[in-house]
């Protein structure tokens, strides 16, 4: 499939807008409700579309969330995804909090290799903080087992937050000393009403200041086929890698190459836009694939070529929060 100039081959299916967690910059700061359960996209729902999109040109998948370990069942929809010959690479997005050796053991024998979670501090009493559970050993532990187990790379995603946990930069870099791990800050996007200030949100330029003035010169590495929108460097003789994704100090829109399909049945062409357009509904009411795959290429007519957060004052486009899009 084909927006503007780009290829987009890549598909990430949030299953859930529901999380065991409260991370401060990812949930709203007011009252929220959840998706009643019968709006929510069943795996079946998600599997049809994710094959007509596959028709259509799509060889990667996501899944995210919310948490997609709280959704049930997860595995036998993993199980049928990973049973889509078309589909070259799946991965997933987690807190990992719900993860345990067994599951990532099943993972890996339905072929998911790669594992991406969040991790934005090392100190128990921060996370329980940052993310309202006091989950830190269990996260921790499901990271090493990822390892161990072979996933690979095991990427841990950190939102780095002023007065938060940017005194911690540099040892969540040090974790790409002795393991392979890719470590990638994300630069905070104002998203629905979290509780983050301006104040608190921190760039790369000065994420990168940091490390290189504990560790030296960040040696840049070259991208390959999965890297997603991380700038990749490396610690001099580490063994990982440390990653920058920059959705505001330097937006990657001409590169974008995704579409969302949220737990609601709606198609997002970009996370940063509200523009979404139905196709459960749709679904619902008996429409033939032809027509399914029609609503999948007029929703990518909608991609904007640029996401424009970075052109308003903070916050001041109020786009839906990551839990109910899937981050
Ligand atoms: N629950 C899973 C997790 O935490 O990995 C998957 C969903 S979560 C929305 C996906 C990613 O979005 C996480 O790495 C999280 O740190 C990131 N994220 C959430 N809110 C964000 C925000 N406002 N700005 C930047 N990244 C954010
Ligand atoms: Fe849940 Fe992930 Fe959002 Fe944290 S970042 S609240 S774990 S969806």
């Amino acid at each position: 499939m084909i927006a503007g100039n780009r290829l987009i081959n890549y598909l990430r299916i949030s299953v859930t807008d529901r999380c065991n967690f409260r991370c401060q910059y990812c949930i709203p700061a007011s009252p929220f409700t959840v998706i009643e359960h019968k709006k929510i996209a069943r795996y079946e729902e998600l599997l049809r579309v994710t094959r007509l999109a596959c028709d259509l040109g799509i060889t990667k998948v996501r899944i995210t969330g919310g948490e997609p370990f709280v959704r049930k069942n997860i595995f036998s929809f993993l199980e049928k995804l990973c049973a889509i010959k078309r589909l070259k690479d799946i991965s997933i997005t987690t807190n990992g909090s719900l993860l345990t050796r067994e599951k990532i053991k099943k993972l890996t024998s339905l072929g998911i290799k790669r594992l991406n979670f969040s991790l934005d501090t090392l100190d128990p009493v921060k996370f329980a903080q940052i993310t309202g559970r006091d989950r830190f050993q269990q996260v921790w532990e499901s990271i090493h087992a990822a390892h161990e187990l072979g996933i690979s790379p095991v990427k841990i995603n950190a939102v780095v937050l002023r007065g938060i946990n940017d005194d911690e930069i540099e040892d969540l870099s040090a974790l790409t000393l002795n393991d392979p791990f890719h470590i990638r800050f994300i630069e905070y996007m104002p998203m629905g009403d979290s509780a983050v200030e301006k104040q608190q949100q921190i760039l790369t330029n000065e994420i990168k200041e940091k490390i290189e003035s504990r560790f030296g010169k960040l040696m840049p590495i070259e991208r390959t086929e999965n890297d997603g929108p991380a700038k990749k460097f490396q610690i001099p003789g580490a063994k990982g890698i440390v990653g920058f994704i920059t959705p505001i100090s330097s937006h990657f829109c001409s590169e974008c190459n995704r579409l969302r399909l949220t737990s609601r049945g709606t198609l997002r062409p970009c996370l940063l836009n509200n523009y979404e357009k139905d196709i459960l509904n749709p679904l619902r009411n008996g429409a033939s694939d032809t027509e399914l795959k029609d609503i999948i290429l007029s929703a990518l007519t909608k991609k904007p070529s640029f996401h424009g957060l970075t052109d308003q004052p903070f916050r001041n486009i109020p786009i839906s929060h990551m839990t109910s899009i899937g981050g």
